[in-house]
């Protein structure tokens, strides 16, 4: 058998002081950056979401650390601890369970308070399930809007959704195995049949994507309950295509203001139609008085 090749050396070189916020694997252990070893061999305090989801990690690559909590319920003490080091010049960093700290996950409030009391604050980028989904899913990726975790029930999911529906980019939630259906649900019909993905285990061993419209994937049995962590995406609302009764309607309103020319410039630049195409449009509604 092949031998295993050494690990990386990691760098000696000391850690500037500062707070670091590490980001680290979505699952594949290996989606580590070499840097961010370095940053969790050199820190003074690993400020860690859940000691033990941490512990492991670093046990994976032989790396051992004072870890202290830092989650909503540990802030109020771990935070000050934090900030008292990073006054001495210490380095601190900061890792969640999974993925990028800060993104659905604890650290924001952290991260502030560093800024306001002059420590520097370093990111160190890795894996995202958000970034990971948006790259596998097929939807257009030039404009996305990452929008976390949706409300739990229905009636304010739907008002959550509602509050999306005009956006003409990809959108990006968070969303558990139990919730799925319900969620596609009313993804359906806040949004209508839109094209859409659920990317599921990301680099697991059962990593998964289907892909389709809402209603595809709301009947798909393999989307009944799902186990696993789950990322779901939809496509942008589509451009509203101004009709002719739109038009009709815009320069009736015009005209009672405007002649004929200035109506006709003032639709085409409200509804993105041809300027000449509504000044005929406008002299016939004119002539029709
Ligand atoms: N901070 C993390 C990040 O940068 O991705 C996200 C933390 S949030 C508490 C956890 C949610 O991220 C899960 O419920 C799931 O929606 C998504 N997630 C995390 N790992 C995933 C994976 N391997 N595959 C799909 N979704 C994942």
């Amino acid at each position: 058998m092949a031998e295993r090749p050494p690990p990386p050396p990691l760098s000696d070189a000391p850690l500037a002081p500062g707070l670091y916020v590490v980001a680290t694997p979505i699952g594949n252990l290996r989606d580590i950056t070499l840097r961010a070893l370095d940053v969790l061999q050199g820190c003074d305090l690993l400020l860690a979401e859940d000691t033990r989801v941490t512990s492991k990690l670093l046990s994976a690559y032989g790396l051992s650390k004072p870890l202290a909590r830092y989650d909503e319920h540990s802030a109020d003490r771990a935070g000050p601890k934090a900030l008292a080091l990073l006054a001495e010049g210490g380095r601190v960093a900061l890792v969640s369970d999974a993925g990028t700290p800060l993104v659905s996950d604890p650290g924001y409030r952290l991260v502030g308070e560093a800024l306001a009391a002059g420590a520097a604050v370093y990111p160190i980028p890795g894996a995202s399930a958000a970034l990971a989904a948006l790259t596998l899913a097929g939807l257009p990726t030039d404009r996305f809007l990452f929008a976390g975790f949706l409300p739990p029930k229905s009636a304010a999911r739907r008002t959550a959704l509602e509050a999306l529906r005009d956006q003409r980019c990809t959108l990006i939630f968070y969303e558990t195995g139990p919730r799925l259906r319900a969620c596609l649900s009313d993804m359906a019909a806040v949004f209508g049949d839109r094209p859409a993905a659920v990317a599921r285990e990301l680099t697991k061993l059962h990593e998964t994507c289907i892909r389709g419209p809402l209603s595809a994937l709301m009947a798909d049995p393999a989307l009944e309950e799902p186990r696993g962590e789950i990322v779901v995406l939809v496509g942008g609302g589509a451009e509203a295509v101004a009709t002719e009764a739109d038009a009709d309607t815009a320069l009736a309103e015009a005209l009672r203001r405007l002649p004929p020319g200035e109506a006709a410039a003032e639709v085409s630049a409200q509804l993105g139609l041809s300027r000449k195409d509504l000044y005929r449009r406008a002299l016939a509604l004119k002539g029709a008085k």
